[in-house]
């Protein structure tokens, strides 16, 4: 589906939503959860293109969901990954390894009962794969040979989140840093209060862009004053103590739970997200 020119949205796919970038050098932002590989190269050669002119795999976040195809497709095509410097570990040998997510995090119950995390056994989760990141990101980058594809560092959901503007009609990707409910943005759950405090910090900075279209990890696209929505996201009050927030978005939060119980949809198994 062709949420702009040059940008197709692949249907399909289990996790986050997969952005295909379609201009002379074509990239991919998310992959969504392991074992999309081989249908997202069924899309690119569906466009007429060949799975080897993908050049980039640009990973929003670490999160599996977004980031669990990202090294098979990386096998079929050759694609180099692209994440945020602080999405990453140095593997001990100098070369760089997507972090996997909860590493030393105490990640309360609550939070996994409410993500859907916690409902299959261990042995049943999907495990985070080997992932490198042959390009680390920082914030203000462009991508070598996508000039019109700018990086914003918008840490909060995770440390090296970020969110990229891609001018042309101008279209900003916001990950999992804005959740588009439908009738309005509001913010992604997360348990930790700093976090939520450097998540506003990020999106405030996001205030001043301009953007026609807004892409998420999740849900649909948002067309027509989309900056004013974003804004009005961040007057809104977020510096709450977390059960106030769990309060306050209870209705919002219990069909989100409703729908993490879909195959496929969301983290699918692991705490961390959406
Ligand atoms: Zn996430």
């Amino acid at each position: 589906m062709e949420i702009a020119p040059n940008l197709h949205r692949i249907e399909g796919l289990t996790g986050s939503n997969v952005v295909l970038l379609t201009g002379e050098q074509m990239a991919v932002i998310d992959t969504g959860m392991p074992g999309n590989g081989e249908l997202i190269v069924d899309y690119i050669k569906s466009i007429g293109r060949s799975p080897s002119e993908l050049r980039w795999i640009v990973l929003t976040h670490h999160h599996l969901d977004h980031s669990g195809s990202a090294t098979e497709l990386h096998g079929m095509t050759g694609a180099r990954i692209a994440a945020h410097a602080d999405e990453a570990l140095d593997s001990g040998s100098g070369e760089l390894q997507l972090r996997k997510g909860t590493e030393g995090q105490h990640i309360p119950f609550w939070y996994r009962w409410i993500v859907g995390a916690s409902r299959r056994p261990a042995s049943q989760r999907p495990d985070f794969p080997e992932t490198p990141i042959h390009h680390a990101l920082n914030d203000g980058d462009a991508l070598p040979d996508l000039p019109d594809v700018e990086v914003l560092h918008t840490p909060g959901h995770t440390p090296g989140s970020i969110c990229l503007l891609v001018r042309g009609p101008n279209v900003l990707f916001l990950g999992d840093s804005a959740i588009n409910n439908r009738d309005r943005i509001s913010r992604p759950l997360m348990w930790n209060r700093q976090h939520r405090r450097d998540l506003d910090a990020s999106l405030r900075r996001l205030r001043d862009l301009e953007a026609e279209i807004a892409s998420f990890g999740h849900g649909p696209h948002l067309e027509g004053e989309v900056m004013e929505r974003l804004r009005s996201l961040t007057d809104r009050p977020y510096d709450l103590p977390t059960w106030r927030i769990v309060l306050k978005n209870w209705r919002t939060l219990r069909r989100f739970h409703a729908s993490t119980r879909r195959t496929g949809h969301f983290e699918g198994g692991r705490p961390g997200g959406p």
